[in-house]
């Protein structure tokens, strides 16, 4: 039944059954209003309850510090990448770039038609390590320095922050925002979609240090300006409200499981037991990335050798769905099985796939 589906799903992903529940019960009538939230305006008293509990829980959250605002902004993460260049860029006109990844990639892409930018180091044969620090090619004038914390499809996590000596950074964290405590002061301006670990697509949380504002380009879109869409505390037009209502209720969720300290800790169990599995298995699986920056969050492996054995890897898919386990298959790019393990995903979850990986392989090595 749909009900026992494991999704495993890059993203949109698996939400907390409670927070689904809880959205089924009001779906006709929010707060006895006889009107269901997607039919209210954004300048209700409702919706703006919602909008100011989901700012005051990120705050909490990620213990954000007063001197940073926090924005929805619409556009999904490929609208962020447009955004952070056209209110960050034009300050020297030039921004620095890690390109650890796919997502990395499309943002240097698209910050490129906004300035000059220079990937500090070159672009890797192979996604799957993080170049050591001291190769970077990092410019003092640069306006800001751009990484991906967290490469969906690559599998590829930053295991630190980088040392940009002063130069601001802007960090995408849309595949593993609120799965590990980070340390805000740190970021020039942190954004992250919603649709993985904390709601369902149609908003972009924005992070940003205030001293960043004001200097958006003069073709920066007035829906994509930060400045002026914090001014409007985020209802400057239309907000995709039922996303934000629902990306409250998750957030609420995770005030409730623990925090994000109990999301990394569980973070650190899920991913620790797949990889355990993985290596484990005289390479009837195997993970193509390194060690050191192995995501803790997208897990991509190979099934019969390091090359991978397409037809395998496609019965493996086929078996999996007999189990209700679904959207394991790797991202088109890079082929092979990718299982995403954001917080909505349980121990449980991660012991049943490993359960049937086991079963798989002692079926068909
Ligand atoms: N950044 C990262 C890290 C992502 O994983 C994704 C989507 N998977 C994006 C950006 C792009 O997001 P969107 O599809 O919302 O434009």
């Amino acid at each position: 039944s749909s009900q026992s589906a494991l999704n495993f799903g890059a993203g949109p992903a698996k939400l907390p059954r409670e927070v689904l529940a809880e959205v089924q019960d009001e779906i006709l009538s929010y707060q006895n209003t006889g009107m269901s939230l997607m039919e209210m305006s954004h300048r209700s008293k409702e919706y703006g309850k919602i909008n100011k509990s989901a700012q005051d829980s990120i705050r909490e959250l990620l213990k954000v510090p007063d001197n940073y605002k926090i924005l929805f902004i619409q556009g999904g993460g490929l609208g962020a990448f447009a955004a952070v260049a056209m209110n960050f860029m034009s300050r020297t006109g030039k921004a620095d770039y890690a390109v650890t990844g796919t997502w990395s990639g499309k943002a240097a892409k698209e910050a490129e038609k906004y300035g000059d930018v220079n990937l500090v180091f070159p672009k890797l044969e192979k996604p799957g390590s993080i170049p050591d620090q001291s190769t970077w090619t990092l410019r003092p004038d640069a306006s800001y320095f751009y990484y991906c914390d967290n490469e969906t499809v690559d599998g590829v996590e930053f295991p630190y922050i980088p040392e940009t000596n002063g130069v601001p950074i802007v960090v995408d964290m849309s595949s593993n925002i609120m799965t590990r405590k980070v340390e805000v002061s740190k970021f020039g301006c942190i954004f992250g979609g919603a649709q993985k670990n904390i709601g369902p697509a149609g908003v972009v949380v924005v992070i940003v240090r205030d001293d960043l504002l004001g200097a958006a380009m003069k073709v920066c879109p007035t829906v994509f300006n930060f400045t002026l869409v914090h001014k409007d505390n985020s209802v400057l037009n239309t907000p995709a409200t039922f996303s934000v209502y629902v990306m409250e209720k998750v957030l609420q969720w995770i005030k409730q499981h623990g925090g994000v300290e109990n999301m990394e800790t569980q973070s650190g169990r899920k991913s620790g037991l797949l990889y355990e599995t993985i290596k484990t298995s005289g390479n009837f699986y195997s993970c193509p990335i390194n060690e050191n920056c192995r995501s803790r969050i997208n897990v991509p492996f190979r099934v019969g050798g390091p090359q991978g054995d397409e037809d395998l890897e496609a019965k493996f898919l086929e078996e999996a769905e007999k189990r209700y386990m679904y959207q394991l298959k790797g991202h088109r790019s890079v082929g092979g099985i990718r299982a995403s393990l954001y917080n909505a995903i349980t121990f449980e979850d991660v012991a049943l796939l490993v359960k049937f990986m086991k079963e798989f392989q002692a079926q068909h090595q």
